[in-house]
């Protein structure tokens, strides 16, 4: 057999002040969120709602929320948290859901319910399809591609929203679900929700709302007299959305909710086997064991901020988001695509590179997400930006000219997407993209 040495296992347990020492060296690498310089990945409501969630999350940090009536208290606070985003969405009387891992596990859980209830309700399509507009989030094709389901890209218009034409021309026999985004992450821009409400009515099939990004930020917009373009339950056809509570939701990582308009479609979600001699067995979703943490924290968060905290949040964001679109068409070499809604809008340029852009102001400690078709940068601006505005924005301005000096300002970088810019073989991407998993999640050698 061969012998494994890569990983080791220690001898004796760790003490715990060396334990807290090697995580708290291990975290000076990461990103630094808390002071702004992350613009994505990180949601955060301030010093006062961080601290609920380390309490609550701890206090629930053993509770399990597979068992109902093991934990009436998870139980308690998911349909709490499911009743309150509902209302919130304008849900019906009969509207349901379930609190998820994440936006991921949400999307996942409506195509699933559409594909089994299309399953019981249309046997004759035995090969379903999806319809995603390009700019539609990952995770979908990931959920076509879990559940056997094909998934039908179709393109944006020129405003970045999803072609109606388009999607009308997609729709065939086996389709059974539409999906539209509010908003789509890449340019934060809102499908065209209330026409596709229209369509999916007319050719009977479902229609699912991706508001994971939106979803706790459009209603508290409308609330504050933002136009905002209809794209909850309000609109006819809508058959299910899902909010991430762990982004604007300002909660702790590993919640979303799911909703469905009435309850027939969530059964579609929920599994049982009966005849296990485990005894009879009922999962709502995807996780077995579901942790406690992500929902006693969402629970605390929602009801600790109310309408009113996120008002203030949703209005001290937006005006951050003002200054930072302003600062940054100021500078006359860069754009806002589309008409973003909110708090998230993508920049892009045709008058400079914006990934060599993009490399300068990471040399200063700003992360910035980089998009492609067209180049942009990616901006989800949080209440840790606030702060850090007028440095980002000097920042910028200082790096523009640099940029324009041409590649040899910032040699191996540029000379690396060169690179990258030959392979425009889907295929070697793809090889390229495994290889980077691959090498990324390496077991490292036993350190001596
Ligand atoms: C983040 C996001 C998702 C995926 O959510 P995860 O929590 O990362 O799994 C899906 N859709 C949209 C629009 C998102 O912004």
């Amino acid at each position: 057999m061969k012998k494994n040495n890569r990983g080791y296992f220690p001898k004796k347990g760790i003490a715990r002040d060396k334990i807290f020492s090697e995580m708290n060296h291990a975290r000076r690498a990461d990103v630094g969120w808390e002071n702004g310089q992350s613009w994505g990945l990180v949601y955060q409501a301030g010093k006062e709602v961080d601290q609920i969630i380390r309490e609550t999350y701890t206090l629930f940090s053993h509770g399990n929320a597979l068992d109902p009536k093991a934990f009436p208290s998870l139980k308690k606070f998911e349909t709490e948290i499911v009743a309150k985003t509902a209302s919130l969405l304008n849900g019906e009387d009969e509207t349901v859901g379930t609190v998820t891992s994440g936006g991921s596990e949400s999307l996942l859980m409506a195509v699933k319910a559409s594909r089994d209830q299309a399953r019981s309700k249309r046997p004759e399509i035995t090969e379903p399809e999806i319809i995603i507009p390009a700019s539609a989030h990952p995770a979908l094709d990931k959920a076509a591609h879990y559940l056997g389901v094909k998934a039908v890209r179709t393109p944006l218009d020129e405003n970045f929203q999803a072609d109606m034409d388009a999607l009308r021309g997609s729709i065939n026999k086996n389709t059974i679900l539409l999906v539209g985004s509010a908003p789509a992450y890449p340019h934060g821009v809102v499908d065209p929700i209330k026409e596709m409400g229209e369509l999916a009515l007319e050719k009977k099939i479902n229609l699912h709302v991706d508001a994971c990004l939106g979803g706790f930020v459009l209603p508290f917009l409308e609330r504050l007299n933002y136009q905002v373009p209809p794209f909850d339950f309000r609109v006819p056809g809508i058959t299910s959305i899902s909010v991430d509570l762990h982004k604007y939701g300002y909660s702790a990582k590993g919640a979303s909710v799911i909703l469905y308009r009435y309850p027939e479609l969530r059964r579609h979600q929920f599994f049982v086997l009966t005849d296990w001699p485990g005894g009879l067995f009922g999962s709502t979703s995807v996780t077995g064991t579901r942790p406690g943490g992500p929902i006693a924290a969402a629970w605390a968060v929602l009801n600790y901020l109310g309408e009113e905290g996120y008002m203030r949040l949703t209005k001290e964001v937006m005006e951050t988001t003002r200054v930072l679109k302003e600062g940054i068409e100021k500078t006359g070499k860069l754009e806002i695509l589309g008409s973003p809604v909110m708090s998230v809008f993508a920049v892009g340029s045709n008058q400079l590179d914006v990934y060599t852009l993009a490399d300068l102001m990471a040399e200063k400690g700003w992360q910035l997400g980089r998009q492609q078709l067209p180049a942009a940068l990616h901006f989800i601006v949080t209440p840790p930006h606030t702060k850090v505005r007028e440095n980002f924005l000097a920042d910028l301005e200082e790096s523009i000219p640099r940029v324009e000096e041409g590649p040899e300002a910032c040699e191996g970088i540029a000379a690396m997407y060169a690179m990258m810019g030959t392979m425009c073989d889907q295929t070697d991407l793809k090889t390229f993209a495994l290889n980077y998993l691959d090498q990324t999640y390496r077991l490292e050698s036993k350190p001596d």
